[in-house]
């Protein structure tokens, strides 16, 4: 699919990068919020991505535009190229505080280490040019490090793998019974518990949200949808509730 744009304001738009994923890699969404002269790029993707990704987002704006690189947690599709985005971008990148020595990991040296913000567990608030963006956690859901990002301007709660979907060949979801089976057995076996599913529920109600913009699959571009989304999460059996008393040694077949 092209780019999309999700949102657009005179100072603020919010644009879902084409979707450059290939072959056997799982299908993953970049998404940029731009604000006046400033732009965060969210959770840029792996090494086959970033080329296409990087030439995208320069034909949007200049480059040295990019105030902010937003890593929602630690895996590969999140943050395997975040050395390349440190070296072409003066951007500093935000991410997890339990995450931050294992960066180092994809090539970052001790040189870059003052361009990476370790989030702290309670979340921050990110200032993207007068535009106060939320960084809120979602710890669990599913990495133990993990953050969404909520945007006051546009409504819109970047999710990462909450609300994800797979094999799915729509942009926004056009029908939300029809696509739960889409979403379902990530979520079931990724996320770790209901508990947590439950707690984050209980926080993003707080929020005046428009739509609900994972990191996989479709974007929920609706109040109903986004509510329906919420409501469904909250009330999912995951994780330690399904395996977590299960494990058998294996035996040999
Ligand atoms: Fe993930």
């Amino acid at each position: 699919m092209p780019s999309q744009t999700l949102f657009d304001d005179a100072d603020h738009k919010n644009i879902l990068l084409e979707d450059f994923t290939i072959g056997l890699m799982v299908q993953s969404n970049q998404h940029v919020i731009m604000h006046k002269d400033k732009a965060m790029l969210l959770d840029p993707g792996g090494h086959k991505v970033y080329p296409n990704a990087l030439g995208e987002l320069s034909s949007l704006m200049p480059t040295n535009s990019l105030t902010y690189l937003f890593f929602s947690h630690q895996d590969p599709d999140v943050i395997a190229a975040a050395n390349a985005w440190l070296m072409v971008t003066e951007a500093q990148a935000l991410l997890p505080q339990v995450w931050t020595r294992f960066l180092m990991h994809f090539g970052v040296d001790d040189m870059m280490a003052h361009r990476i913000t370790a989030i702290p567990d309670d979340g921050m608030i990110v200032d993207l040019a007068g535009c106060e963006l939320l960084i809120i956690p979602a710890h669990f859901l599913h990495s133990p490090g993990n953050f969404q990002v909520y945007d006051p301007v546009s409504k819109i709660l970047y999710s990462g793998d909450l609300g994800a979907s797979l094999g799915v060949n729509y942009t926004v979801v056009p029908d939300f019974d029809a696509h739960i089976p889409c979403m379902e057995n990530f979520h079931r076996r990724y996320m770790a518990s209901r508990g947590m599913l439950r707690a984050w529920a209980r926080m993003v109600k707080q929020l005046d949200i428009e739509m609900i913009a994972p990191q996989h699959g479709a974007v929920f571009a609706t109040k109903e949808h986004v509510g329906r989304l919420i409501e469904w999460l909250e009330h999912l059996s995951c994780g330690i509730n399904l395996i977590g008393k299960k494990y058998k040694l294996p035996v040999k077949k």
